[in-house]
């Protein structure tokens, strides 16, 4: 093993829980906000910024330990890092490889941003239905209203 593979191991190394690795620079601190992970948990939470990397130059990885993240909550994280790797650890082994999956609409993940939106008005429970018109770069609509999305804003938007 090169001192650069042990370097990494020592990184990504958890006993049990899940690497959510190729996680674009700068977005890791979303990818938590996404995952509801806010530091009032019981269970540890490492983030690793700026990590250097072949593939994408740098990148972010988090390590949730003793937490197995769902299908559900990776494909939550297809609007801020869909290319991101997830592995599930257990016993300092990956068990399991999980892909994000940008499925062709976003329904419940966040709310429309346009505030004269029907979404908004709570006399209209209506699910929130963002359809993905286009995803490299990622393009949202509003099921509803047809305005396109500003992700930043729907990242503060989210449910
Ligand atoms: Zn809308």
């Amino acid at each position: 093993m090169s001192i650069q593979e042990q370097s990494m191991r020592r990184v990504t190394a958890i006993r049990n829980g899940t690497v959510i690795d190729h996680v674009p620079v700068g977005k890791a601190l979303s990818v938590l906000k996404m995952l509801g992970i806010d530091g009032s948990m019981s269970n540890p939470v490492s983030l690793v910024m700026n990590v250097p990397s072949q593939k994408m130059g740098g990148k972010d990885i988090i390590k949730v330990e003793d937490r197995e993240l769902n299908q559900n909550e990776l494909d939550r994280l297809a609007l801020v890092a869909p290319d991101a790797s997830v592995a599930i650890i257990r016993a300092y082994t990956v068990v399991e490889k999980m892909e994000i999956n940008l499925t062709d609409e976003v329904v419940n993940v966040a709310k429309c941003t346009f505030t004269n939106c029907i979404t908004t008005n709570p006399r209209e429970p209506l699910p929130h239905r963002l359809i993905v018109c286009n995803r490299e770069p990622l393009e949202l609509r509003c099921h509803y209203c047809g305005k396109t999305q500003d992700i930043i804003g729907l990242i503060d938007n989210l449910l």
